[in-house]
This record gives structure tokens, sequence and C-alpha cells, in this order.
């Protein structure tokens, strides 16, 4: 019997979705018990959340629990397999660490709780949206590890769209609120790849 590579990248995927969840557990409930001061959710805030969770979560699980859309299937491949483990490892990693560094200021939307302070420290220091790392990181490894073109890029998609209507009105308002301490923290950092962009 020859080894099943497609189904081996489906389970990994299962499995890092839900690596990903129990990373997130705790730091959910801890920030919900801080209240939100002020909020920038706009229309298409919600709009994109949605996109974006239909790109990483949404279209690769009908795929992968159901079959569909098959005409989409291509060969899986043991190296990209691995390789898309190793990039998914590497998201969690990150994911661990944005958290760890940014407590009770975090919100999985467009908010500053009470009392917001910056947080510069930590994996912050290296670049500003560290978190959208491990999101890109994890887009990235769909294509690697589901062997359906639309399973595979559908996070790419969903989460570019997220990423680009809303890092520069998450910017805007962090600048509002911590005016000449996040101008300066803008101008030492890049956005999501240290030194590069
Ligand atoms: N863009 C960041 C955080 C994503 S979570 C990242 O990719 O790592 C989104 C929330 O985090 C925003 O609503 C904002 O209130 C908060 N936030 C973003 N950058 C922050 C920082 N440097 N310090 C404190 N809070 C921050």
């Amino acid at each position: 019997m020859q080894f099943d590579w497609e189904l081996t990248g489906k389970i990994v995927w299962c499995l890092c979705l839900v690596a990903w969840a129990l990373i997130r557990w705790v730091p959910n409930r801890r920030s919900r018990k801080v209240k939100i001061a002020a909020t920038s959710r706009t229309l298409s805030e919600r709009f994109s959340m949605t996109v974006s969770w239909l790109g990483l979560g949404g279209v690769p699980a009908v795929w992968v629990f159901t079959g569909f859309p098959a005409a989409f299937d291509h060969a899986a491949n043991p190296i990209l397999v691995v390789l898309g483990l190793i990039i998914f490892a590497i998201s969690l990693r990150l994911f661990r660490l944005t958290h760890k560094a940014l407590g009770a200021m975090w919100s999985h939307s467009l908010d500053l709780r009470e009392n917001h302070k910056l947080v510069t420290s930590g994996i912050y220091e290296k670049v500003r949206h560290p978190m959208y790392s491990a999101f890109w990181l994890w887009a990235l490894a769909q294509p690697f590890l589901l062997a359906n073109w639309i399973a595979g890029f559908s996070g790419i998609v969903g989460f570019g769209i997220l990423y680009f209507l809303r890092v520069g009105q998450e910017e805007a308002m962090m600048e509002q609120r911590f005016g000449e301490d996040y101008r300066v923290y803008r101008t030492r950092t890049k956005r999501v790849v240290p030194g590069i962009y």
C-alpha cells in the first residue's frame, strides 16, 4: 500500500488548527475581562474578517471533510507536505510569542482596551505586526499541505484581503492613540518581515 500524502497533509492541517486554538484559548479568555475603551470596527472590517476566516478555515475545511471541489485536486507531494508542516510550526511559535508579548492588549479586531499600553518589547521589537506575520505563514503553509488549488490558495486571498484593508487603519488608530511614541516605533520597525517589509 502506498503512503497517503494527501491524507497526511489534511491531518497535519487539522492538528495545526487545533494547536492554534489551544494557543489562543487562554489569551482570549483573559483579554475578554479587560474592557474595550474604543473601537474602529467598521463594516469593511467585519466583511474582511469573515472573508479571512473563510479562506483560512472554512474553505479548506469543506475540502478536507467533504472533498469538494474535487475538480481542483492535484497530486500531493511529500516534500511539500513536510515544508508545509515546518512553515505552520514556525507560524504557531510566532503566535505564541505575540500573545505572550501583547497579553491583555490583544483583540481580534481593531479595538483599544482600557489603559491600553503600546507594546514594543519581545517579538514586537522585531516587527510591528508579528501576529500578521504568523497569519501570513499559516496562509502560506496551506498550499503546501492541501492538495487542492482552491483549498490551498483560499487563505492567501482571504487573509490578504483582511491584511491590506486593515493594516493602514490599525496603524492610524495606534498613531491617534499613542502619537509620537507610535511614530518613533514605526520608523524603527518593519511591518511583517524583519528588515524587509
Ligand atoms: N497588528 C498586531 C496586533 C494584532 S491584534 C500584530 O500583528 O501583531 C490587533 C489589536 O492589537 C489592535 O486592535 C490593537 O489594539 C492591538 N495592537 C496592535 N499593535 C499593538 C502594539 N504594538 N501594542 C499594543 N497593542 C497593539
